[in-house]
């Protein structure tokens, strides 16, 4: 069945079309599904009932189901974990910034890109989500919180630019008119470096930020953290990263997580503002945040003011991330790992 969801508003319409169906329909069933966030055909009331009976049998409504919330009493960082109709489970997160809300999305079920920080590796790739999976953890947390999403970002499980069909279509219906008509602008999109896929999402000339997760400045201990850097060397995703400028106008933002003796010292940032600064980027300072299963540890305090304050004297643009949710299942991946953990 086809997944109604995922579906553009033009396809929407060549579909009502195809059913015998006005097309003023489409703007209708469009507006239910993405803008109402209704989760039933049933509730489409001002569909004809026909109409909505054909939908039900021809269509699949794609719906996630909430398994678990865990609510920080830090900060009211939120993080949802998910389970998809094929029983996969997923997680998401709500952060609460003073420039409004935030969700953090994954993209894919599990993670091939093998980071050795990542919890959201460990278990290997299950398979990509769909762009109504990817929408659905916004319009759930929506619902769930009754507060309107301002800022969608996608840096939760998964390589983005590794399930990319579905990444442009999400990123479609997130930002069109008739649906949240979330802003580009508010969209990140988090990729650990895969050099042709950003080349094409620059050609896409969206007017989304592309983050980039770097991590270290040299190639050596890039490849230490980051199978990835095996197949692309720094100076190609530095390149990609200045191609993606050129195309969109769009300032880069760098991740870098800081761990605690290996990729923290002077050496290391005065290397790292050389290699960024011809750019016109942002870079943000993320202290690891330590998995069970890895033995990194963050980096000192003024380890990091030290590393900042070097970056800064260098005249690159710099924050240290605030960490929020370190009271919960914070990092990328370790609220679904142990949930796995939990049900074998
Ligand atoms: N695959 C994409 C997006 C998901 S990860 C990417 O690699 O960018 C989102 C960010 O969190 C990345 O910068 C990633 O390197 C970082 N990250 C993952 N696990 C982390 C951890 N334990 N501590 C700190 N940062 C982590």
């Amino acid at each position: 069945m086809t997944d109604i969801k995922s579906l553009t508003l033009t396809e929407l319409e060549r579909e009502t079309e195809r059913l015998g169906e006005k097309k003023f329909r489409a703007k209708q069933i469009y507006s239910w599904l993405h803008e109402k966030l209704a989760d039933d055909f049933n509730r489409m009331t001002n569909l004809p009932g026909e109409l909505r009976e054909k939908l039900k049998q021809e269509y699949e409504l794609t719906r996630l189901t909430l398994v678990q919330t865990q609510l920080s009493k830090l900060d009211g960082t939120c993080k949802f974990l998910f389970r998809l109709a094929d029983g996969n489970v997923i997680e998401s997160v709500l952060m609460k910034y003073r420039h409004g809300n935030s969700v953090c999305v994954s993209s894919q079920v599990g993670c091939r890109m093998g980071c050795r920080f990542c919890a959201s590796t460990l278990e290997g790739l299950e398979r990509g989500l769909k762009p109504s999976e990817m929408l659905d953890q916004i319009y759930q947390i929506q619902k769930w919180s009754g507060e309107r999403v301002h800022n969608v970002v996608v840096m939760g499980t998964g390589e983005p630019l590794d399930n990319y069909d579905a990444l442009l279509r999400f990123i479609e219906l997130l930002t069109c008119e008739g649906g949240l008509h979330i802003s580009q602008r508010n969209v990140t999109v988090s990729t650990c470096g895969i050099v042709p896929r950003m080349r094409q999402l620059a050609d896409e000339k969206l007017q989304i930020t592309l983050a980039l997760s770097l991590h270290a400045s040299s190639q050596e201990k890039r490849k230490s953290l980051m199978p990835v850097a095996n197949k692309y060397s720094l100076p190609e995703v530095i390149d990609a990263c200045r191609y993606y400028f050129e195309q969109t106008g769009r300032r880069i933002t760098f991740e870098y997580s800081l761990v605690g003796g290996l990729n923290d010292t002077k050496e290391d940032a005065d290397r790292l503002a050389a290699l960024v600064k011809s750019l016109n980027c942002h870079v943000n300072l993320i202290p690891v945040n330590p998995i069970k299963e890895r033995d990194y540890v963050q980096s000192e305090k003024q380890a990091i003011v030290n590393f900042k304050n070097n970056l800064e004297k260098s005249g690159i643009n710099v924050t240290i991330r605030r960490e929020m949710g370190r009271d919960i299942d914070g990092a990328c991946g370790q609220l679904r790992k142990s949930y796995i953990d939990a049900e074998k």
